[in-house]
């Protein structure tokens, strides 16, 4: 049995974060009633003209600027020809000769291993309609919302060689696309989104084998989940003494299989040429200037940065540079605080249970970065036990209130007086003599049952270091 490698490529379609389509003045907005965002444009009327979005040419060039490309300063809109009832114009516009941007490369970490993804081109298009089918009244509709909006496709090198290495660098571009600020990144509505190329050679053979491109892979989860069958199945093809053949294979997360859409014969012939509506796209000089400069810093800057100036570890720094909203997030507590370390602890636990407990993003709920800074605080000044900070915590993500305020009006602030604590740690030793003993005895381990039985006394508000400071005292 040969041994395989396998060999990826991906296509990604990121939707710009426009307010307007890529050629009409009709909103982008996610979710309106069918059709109520068309136009005479891109409802494909004949007679009309398309007039390019400048802020979608920005976002493409800052897009291919942030993965080391080259922006053209002059790029072609191109018509891509294909007959389907979502596209009432009868053809794509897209890029295809001349693109806005090409020659990119994105570096990847899996297992340790940096890998450097090529980036072959980003080219703008115009997003198709959405076909419905309504099983209910047995027909089909079209909705025409989306019909216009305006993408960017990366096309990467077929550079990685494992369904993580796909992940990882999708996970990159989209953390990327996000930071940019130039998609939201939404993968359940469509706007960030990913077609696979997936082919296998023999490990050691240069030449690359045969591909097949997987669609309908709507998570990160998903992507990993279709590449690995596939990349099973064409072994077991390989295996049998077959071919593997060049096809479109759609992916079913239910049942966890690819399944054959179309062959390469039955691939269009997009007959593609220069769109005689549209001028070529020419950026100004002083704009890809101004763009470049004002670039943001990017996700490995910022995690190479959050290693260095917090000194937090690699994994604390992977998770929280992951998701922008959620470094904003640390900074801002980190600030309240001054302990980047239990901020970090704290928002990968006690935060992250309670962020996918709602299934929320951070930015969705009441709790300010400040909150959490503060409780922090008044955890290391010992105000609080860390228990209570954690039992306390979903109520004040739910309510946003403030920590300090909040445990006195609850009466939870920890009680460090030496008094009220020896108090329960005199009844607790008159009621337990037995134990009492045998701690004297070199049970030393008794110690904790002792600490039980305060904590109880006192509702978990006792200082723990006080209490067994005392203990040891009066048992010792
Ligand atoms: P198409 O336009 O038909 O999809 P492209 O040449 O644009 O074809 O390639 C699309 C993607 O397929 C690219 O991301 C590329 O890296 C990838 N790719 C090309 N050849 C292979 C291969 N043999 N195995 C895996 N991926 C490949
Ligand atoms: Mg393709
Ligand atoms: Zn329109």
């Amino acid at each position: 049995m040969a041994l395989y490698e396998a060999v990826i490529g991906l296509e990604v379609h990121a939707q710009l974060r426009t307010r307007s389509k890529l050629f009409c003045s009709c909103s982008t907005a996610f979710g309106a009633a069918p059709n109520t965002n068309v136009c005479e444009v891109c409802s494909g009327m004949p007679g009309v003209l398309p007039v390019p979005n400048a802020r979608a040419v920005e976002y493409a060039a800052r897009m291919g600027m942030a993965v080391n490309c080259t922006v053209n300063p002059v790029s072609v809109f191109a018509r891509k020809n294909y007959f389907y009832p979502d596209l009432p114009k009868g053809y794509q516009i897209s890029q295809f000769e001349t693109p806005i941007c090409e020659h990119g490369h994105l570096d990847i970490t899996v297992n340790g291993q940096t890998r450097r993804v090529g980036i072959t081109r980003i080219h703008m298009e115009d997003d198709a309609g959405k076909n419905i089918h309504s099983a209910g009244d047995n027909a089909s509709y079209v909705d025409l919302n989306r019909s216009g909006v305006p993408l960017i496709e990366i096309v990467s090198e077929p550079d990685m060689r494992s369904a993580e290495e796909a992940v990882a660098y999708l996970k990159a571009l989209h953390a990327i696309v996000v930071y940019l600020g130039v998609c939201d990144g939404n993968m359940e509505e469509g706007s960030f989104r990913c077609d696979a190329n997936v082919s296998i050679r023999p490990k050691g053979q240069q030449e690359f084998g045969t591909r097949a491109e997987l669609k309908n892979l709507n998570s990160f989860r998903n992507v990993q989940r279709a590449i690995e069958y596939e990349i099973a199945r064409q072994q077991d093809v390989l295996e049998d003494g077959d071919a593997v053949v060049q096809e479109t294979r759609l992916y079913d997360a239910v049942k966890n299989v690819t399944v054959s859409m179309r062959g390469k014969e039955e691939a269009h012939d997009y007959r593609y040429f220069p769109d005689p509506d549209l001028m070529p796209v020419r950026i100004a000089e002083d704009d890809l200037a101004r763009w470049r400069a004002d670039l943001p810093e990017l996700p490995q800057a910022r995690r190479a940065r959050f290693l260095e100036q917090h000194g937090l570890s690699d994994q604390d720094a992977d998770v929280l540079t992951a998701d922008k909203a959620l470094a904003d997030f640390f900074e801002a507590a980190t600030a309240a605080c001054g302990q980047p370390k239990k901020v970090a602890n704290l928002m990968q636990g006690a935060l992250l249970r309670e962020l996918n407990q709602r299934a929320v993003a951070v930015d969705a709920i009441a709790m300010r970065p400040e909150a959490l800074g503060e409780l922090v605080r008044i955890v290391e000044a010992g105000l609080i036990s860390a228990k209570i900070a954690n039992d306390i915590f979903g109520e004040l993500v739910e309510t946003g209130a403030m920590p300090e305020a909040f445990v006195k009006e609850r009466g939870l602030v920890q009680i460090s007086d030496t008094s009220a604590i020896e108090t329960a740690v005199d009844e607790a030793i008159a009621e337990n003599p037995a134990e009492v003993e045998a701690y004297k005895g070199g049970k030393t381990k008794l110690i904790s049952f002792f600490m039980g039985q305060i904590m109880r006394k006192t509702k978990g508000k006792a200082n723990p270091a006080l209490v067994t400071e005392l203990l040891q005292k009066k048992l010792g």
